[in-house]
């Protein structure tokens, strides 16, 4: 039975412990420190006390008992106005595939309002169960909210893995969920397996600038969290054949939340969403003038593609940060990728070396980017993208 207990001798009431505890459950009075009922046992207090004050033991017969008791493979099933983003279908694909391999069930998360339809298509993308929680409050993402929200259905449920995409909503969502819970979490994973023997999740993600790949487990806490960047796994064909349960959870709806979305403004692109496309046209640091970028958004145009670049043309503020592909970027997986006076760094192949095909158009013959072109250009793109603007317009009439 785990226990926590204040030792009266050393504690000096210097209240640093309280600050530190999330769930505002210290309190110091006439200099002593007083543990309230409401403590989860989280342990965070533990090492914010200088004077070792408190003492937090936990039987380890307890502990593995109840990672034990938990069980399933979750997605969050993200969506705007009820349109399911694309990651959550790519997550279910791949939670199919590690759910049988343990041999558990695999269940989505809806959280929104008239998330009805995306229910249907979470089951026919894969999932066992689909847990929603539709009310009108929770129409927009807020964080805090679906945060709230998400941590009480895993109280509930308790899954042993919960997927999340490396998107904007998730990347705020996932860290605040594994924080209340006190569990951990591995972001970006580009690789996700079950330990043969100890039947654990392994997360491999790009570490030290993607120059190694980092295979990290959560031995000790439940649930083993993940997130994955868009385009990284690959969905089921969707089966509408396919049954499931569709579950409509009775939850605690968050109110007094300390931020209010008021509205939600899209950006406006000309072309089609870049983790979306099918065809991007990239634009580095070769382009050699921002005004060259149109040439890019021409040939993009006309093949129905979006327009990608480098950081560096970004850095150089030839374009906006929301084109920029790669590590600190967006992840892409096209049919087509070109790469357009791109040198092909590490950093740059990390978001786009997915592409089914990826064209390369680049004056230097040794650029490293050839390396793992499909086809490869030598020339100057200037030259090159105009001619093939050209091509197409004269094949697609
Ligand atoms: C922590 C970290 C994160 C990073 N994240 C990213 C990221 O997310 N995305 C990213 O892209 N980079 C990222 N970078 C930067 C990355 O290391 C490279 O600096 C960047 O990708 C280079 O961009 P580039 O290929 O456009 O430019 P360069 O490396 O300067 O290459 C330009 C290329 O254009 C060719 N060229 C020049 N003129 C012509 C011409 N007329 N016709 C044809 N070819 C021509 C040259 O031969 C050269 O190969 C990151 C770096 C760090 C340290
Ligand atoms: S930080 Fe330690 S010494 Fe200070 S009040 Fe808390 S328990 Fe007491
Ligand atoms: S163990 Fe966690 S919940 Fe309990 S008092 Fe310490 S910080 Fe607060």
């Amino acid at each position: 039975m785990a226990e926590i207990r204040i030792i009266e001798d050393k504690c000096v009431g210097c209240k640093l412990c309280v600050p530190a505890c999330p769930y505002d459950a210290i309190k110091v009075e006439n200099k002593m420190a007083e543990i309230l009922p409401n403590c989860v046992l989280c342990g965070l207090c533990v090492p914010a006390c200088k004077f070792d004050a408190i003492d937090l033991t936990k039987d380890d017969a307890d502990e593995k008992s109840d990672l034990d008791s938990y069980t399933g493979v979750w997605v969050f099933g993200e969506q705007k106005g009820g349109i399911l983003a694309g990651v959550g279908l790519e997550l279910l694909g791949e939670g199919r595939r590690l759910a049988d391999e343990l041999g558990e069930e695999l269940s989505a998360v809806l959280i929104g309002e008239n998330v009805g339809d995306a229910a249907k298509q979470m089951v026919a993308g894969g999932a066992d169960n689909v847990y929603v929680v539709d009310h009108e409050s929770l129409k927009l993402f807020n964080d805090e909210s679906y945060a709230d929200v998400f941590v009480q259905l895993i109280q509930k449920h308790k899954p042993e893995i919960v997927l999340m995409g490396a998107s904007t909503y998730g990347r705020s969502l996932a860290p605040r969920i594994s924080s209340r819970i006190n569990t951990g979490l591995t972001a970006d994973c580009t690789k996700l397996e079950i330990d043969p023997e100890k039947k654990i999740l392994m997360q491999t993600r790009p570490a030290f600038g993607g120059n190694l790949m980092a295979t990290i487990i959560c031995p000790n806490h439940r649930p083993q969290m993940s997130t994955v960047r868009p385009k990284v796994m690959k969905p089921l064909e969707p089966d509408f054949s396919r049954t499931g349960n569709i579950v409509a959870e009775d939850v605690t709806i968050p109110q007094n939340l300390s931020v209010k979305v008021v509205d939600v403004v899209s950006e406006l692109t000309e072309t089609v969403n870049l983790t979306e496309a099918d065809i991007i046209v990239s634009g580095g640091r070769g382009l050699g003038d921002p005004k060259n970028f149109e040439l890019l958004h021409e040939l993009a145009m006309l093949l129905g593609g979006a327009v990608g670049s480098s950081r560096a043309a970004v850095d150089a503020e030839w374009i906006s940060y929301s084109h920029q592909v790669g590590q600190t970027g967006k992840t892409v997986g096209p049919k087509v990728y070109f790469a357009c006076g791109i040198s092909g760094a590490i950093q740059h192949l990390a978001g786009m070396s997915s592409s089914d095909t990826i064209i390369a158009i680049n004056k230097n013959p040794d650029a490293p980017i050839f390396k793992i072109a499909t086809f490869g250009i030598v020339g100057d793109v200037l030259q090159v993208v105009p001619e093939l603007i050209k091509e197409f317009k004269a094949r697609l009439g």
